[in-house]
């Protein structure tokens, strides 16, 4: 959806560019002669197995797009319960009528060859790793921490106002826009390139706030990050 929220000069430029050949979002074709997959969403039951092999199979490059499909997101609390706790939350007296496993990304059933980070994706940072596919370049992802970006945009330190925050082992990219906007940063870009924990824990100690109250955030969208397994 967030591709479709592209400006129109963006969009006559992508469409120029590239021929979109399956987008249940937006066009009713369903062809599967493409060589870029764009896959949304994380994985969450056993018919997306067999289909997410497909795509691997028939694109020579795949992408994961938004936080869910690159490392779990939102999607993975549920591997906090047992996956029928998880059905009959949702679905109550019809749980019978589905089926659900853990939740989890990608890149646990396919090889990934790039990710477009973000809930939801940035459309700039999308268009950039377009543009870099089809020039036949590595798109370029950074691969320090969200406090970078966050000292650049002149934040106050959420740890000095006594809350938490993510940003030192969240990997950059979004131009720290959660503390920009008054908050903090979830993580939902996910891990930065060899996270420094025991900085973090550093840090909470400095502030007399508790792993607990990290790790409780880090829940949200890194459930099924190593660090919490
Ligand atoms: S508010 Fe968060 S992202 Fe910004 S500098 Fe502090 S810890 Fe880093
Ligand atoms: S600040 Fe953190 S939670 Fe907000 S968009 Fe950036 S990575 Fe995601």
């Amino acid at each position: 959806m967030e591709v479709l929220n592209l400006t129109g000069e963006e969009m006559l430029d992508l469409l120029g560019a590239v021929e979109i050949v399956n987008f249940r979002e937006a066009i009713t074709n369903r062809a599967d002669n493409y060589d870029i997959a764009f896959v949304e969403g994380s994985i969450t039951r056993e018919s997306e197995i067999p289909r997410l092999q497909q795509i691997r199979e028939q694109a020579k490059i795949v992408v994961a797009l938004g936080s869910c499909a690159c490392i779990g997101g939102v999607n993975c609390l549920k591997n906090h319960l047992t996956m029928n706790q998880a059905l009959q939350m949702v679905y109550g007296d019809s749980a019978k009528y589905y089926d659900t496993i853990l939740a989890r990304p990608i890149s646990a059933v396919i090889r990934v060859d790039y990710y477009v980070r973000n809930c939801p994706p940035i459309t700039s940072e999308f268009l950039k790793v377009v543009k870099a596919l089809l020039l036949g370049r590595k798109p370029e992802i950074p691969s320090y921490p969200v406090c970078t970006e966050c000292k650049v945009a002149g934040n106050i330190c959420v740890f000095e106002l006594g809350k938490t925050c993510l940003g030192p082992v969240t990997r950059a990219g979004c131009k720290a826009i959660c503390v920009t906007g008054g908050r903090h940063c979830w993580g939902c870009r996910g891990l930065v390139d060899e996270p420094n924990i025991n900085s973090e824990e550093e840090i909470l100690k400095k502030y007399g706030l508790t792993v607990e109250q990290v790790v409780e955030k880090f829940k949200i969208y890194n459930t099924y990050s190593e660090v919490m397994r």
